[in-house]
């Protein structure tokens, strides 16, 4: 598919767009699935991906097979040329404008059709993450944040690839930290420019991008400013490549900026914006980053698969023991769960988006405010997204043995490659925080009720129950299980709450085992949603695998928030308020016993035989 086509799809877009303004879907506030439920006909699962998005996406696949697998040595290799080119030539082809509006030289595609494009490309090693911070972190703060000319002279270019985009925030001394940056902007005598000086380090793309975003602080501001910075203006000088575990194709290196002369026109934002903008670019970037993972995760399994398949041991394939069986079921367990909820906050956003635009919002501000809103459901993709990928790699090497350990095969790269996931875009530690310190911030804010809710089940703690009613069907059953997960994760906030008070939230542990808890429980309610959905599309016929994937989450679900709780729990409480606490968290995570082996092997059956990713 070229440009003409994606411009041709695009009237169709706005049609079906049309339509599916007049559902009249039930959304949740970020963090808020915390105490409120919605239908299963409320969200958006990838089943439902219109032809337009799967045209797109198989673009997007074609490409990588033209120009990412067919030159894979150069891929894993640091060539600022090759990746530069490659790039360009994906632009070539439209893929880099998908997020961007037509008036500024894209397509503007919904955002779950960015999610979806950042998920084929996953699949494209060390392409991949120049793609991403191309189009992501190197392009959106001009498009967001940008005022009509700055936008008219970058993003045209950026969203066609003739020029390249970075993003400059990490210093040697501001990392996790972001806003204790030393990089510093002075304005000129004359008034014309700021005089940059300072130091940014590992700058993906940083080899050949054309437009970088740096932050600064100006003078002795107490929070950044954002410049847009010019390759080619005096003074930036890019240090050659740093030397990765991973990634070893995607160009990252240290800028220094030596009295740079921006002009005054290219501040972008207000003087002092540059830490929301940061902060909030950063939201985008790792909810995208949950999307990537998952199209690495899915090539993963299909090379674990045809491995097994092919591989004999003992006079078989090595796929027809129960061992391996388990390691694929596992595999797609983890990554279709993951994906439910990637494509149900997907759809949420747009949906914001889309309210915000009628509101009269700007369609940059209206697409960043409604990422950004989603700050709980992003960070949650972010690590869970991750992990998922780094257990999937880590699997797939095992599955091939000798194999996977040697530098002939791509698992080899695939899982030096997955690493990194885990440290950029704010890393898994700063993320797992921001689970939990968000959902309550956003609920002191009075988003939705969580503390009143924690309370009413504080209240009760002697008389809780699992809430199981006669005669339940399946899919009832799963949303009171999700349920007591949820009280579950109140009944926490509200003791913890209560014995820290303000102290709370410097109580990391105590907040990650919150978060862990969080994160199941979206996770499975994002699945157990999908799934009921699915069987009411396809019918009962399609659905015996998708249970199995079903029973087998929330048979894992349980087991780690009953964990996570249990270590909250006996790391504060008194004797006596713990003894009761643990007495409600077994009751709210009691779940029926199933019989995971024969559901794993379900599951890993249609795997064999499909001998490639078909969930
Ligand atoms: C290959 C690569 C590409 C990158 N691309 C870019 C880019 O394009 N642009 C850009 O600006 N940056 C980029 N980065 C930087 C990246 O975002 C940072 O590395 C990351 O934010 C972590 O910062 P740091 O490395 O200084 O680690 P530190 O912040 O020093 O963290 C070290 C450890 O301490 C933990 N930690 C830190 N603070 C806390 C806390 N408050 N509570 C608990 N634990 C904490 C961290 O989780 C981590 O485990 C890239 C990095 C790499 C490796």
């Amino acid at each position: 598919m070229t440009i003409n086509n994606i411009k041709k799809l695009n009237i169709y877009r706005k049609i079906i767009n049309l339509y599916s303004k007049m559902e009249n879907r039930k959304i949740l506030k970020s963090g808020e699935f915390l105490i409120n439920e919605i239908d299963s006909k409320d969200i958006f699962i990838p089943e439902e991906f219109n032809d337009e998005q799967k045209m797109i996406a198989q673009t997007c696949s074609d490409f990588l097979q033209a120009e990412v697998y067919s030159n894979i040595a150069k891929v894993d290799t640091p060539d600022r040329e090759f990746m530069k080119n490659t790039l360009k030539k994906s632009g070539q082809l439209g893929l880099l404008g998908i997020s961007i509006p037509e008036e500024y030289g894209g397509f503007g595609q919904s955002f779950v059709t960015q999610m979806l494009v950042s998920e084929i490309v996953g699949a494209g090693y060390s392409f991949s993450v120049a793609f991403m911070a191309h189009c992501g972190i190197g392009t959106l703060p001009i498009m967001y944040y940008g005022n009509e000319e700055q936008r008219q002279k970058y993003v045209t270019k950026l969203a066609t690839g003739e020029f390249v985009g970075a993003y400059c925030l990490t210093e040697p001394g501001a990392g996790s930290d972001a806003n204790a940056g030393k990089t510093n902007a002075k304005l000129s005598e004359d008034g014309k420019y700021y005089i940059l000086n300072g130091q940014k380090m590992w700058i993906t793309n940083a080899g050949f991008a054309d437009v970088q975003t740096v932050f600064a602080k100006i003078d002795n501001d107490r929070v950044l400013s954002a410049f847009i910075v010019e390759r080619n203006f005096p003074g930036v000088v890019v240090n050659p490549d740093e030397h990765k575990l991973g990634i070893k194709g995607s160009s990252t290196a240290q800028i220094f900026y030596n009295d740079v002369k921006v002009p005054v026109e290219n501040l972008l934002g207000k003087r002092g914006e540059g830490f929301r903008i940061a902060l909030s670019i950063l939201h985008m970037g790792r909810i995208k980053l949950g999307s990537n993972v998952l199209g690495a995760a899915k090539k993963d399994i299909i090379d674990s698969v045809k491995y097994a398949n092919e591989r004999k041991q003992f006079g078989v394939a090595i796929s027809t023991f129960g061992a391996i069986k388990h390691k694929l079921a596992e595999q797609v367990i983890k990554t279709f769960s993951i994906e439910s909820a990637i494509y149900r906050v997907s759809k949420d956003i747009d949906d914001l988006m889309d309210k915000y635009k009628t509101e009269g919002c700007d369609k940059g501000k209206a697409s960043i405010d409604a990422i950004s809103h989603y700050a709980v459901e992003a960070a949650i993709l972010k690590v869970y997204g991750s992990e998922v990928l780094n257990y999937v790699i880590d699997e797939t090497l095992q599955i091939h043995g000798g194999m996977g350990y040697s530098a002939e095969l791509d698992v080899e790269k695939g899982y030096r490659d997955s690493r990194i996931n885990r440290i950029f875009e704010g890393t898994n530690e700063i993320n797992r925080l921001l689970v939990t310190d968000t959902a309550m911030k956003r609920a002191m804010k009075g988003d939705f009720d969580l503390f009143g809710e924690a309370e009413k089940i504080y209240s009760n703690l002697d008389k809780i129950t699992d809430g199981k009613v006669a005669g339940e069907s399946y899919y009832q059953e799963k949303q009171r299980i999700v349920k007591n997960f949820k009280k579950a994760v109140l009944l926490l906030i509200h003791s913890a709450s209560k014995h820290f008070d303000k102290k709370f939230v410097e109580e990391q542990e105590i907040m990650n085992s919150l978060a862990e808890m969080i994160m199941e429980t979206y996770v499975s309610e994002s699945l157990a949603l999908r799934v009921e959905k699915i069987e009411g599309m396809k019918g009962i016929s399609a659905i015996p695998v998708y249970k199995d994937i079903l029973d087998v989450n929330i048979y894992d679900a349980a087991e780690k928030v009953r964990k996570a709780a249990h270590d909250a729990i006996y790391s504060y409480a008194s004797a006596s308020d713990a003894t009761k606490l643990v007495k409600a968290i077994g009751i709210l995570t009691a779940v029926p016993g199933i019989n995971v082996k024969d559901a794993r092997r379900r599951i890993a059956a249609k795997l064999i035989e499909d001998n490639t990713y078909k969930f």
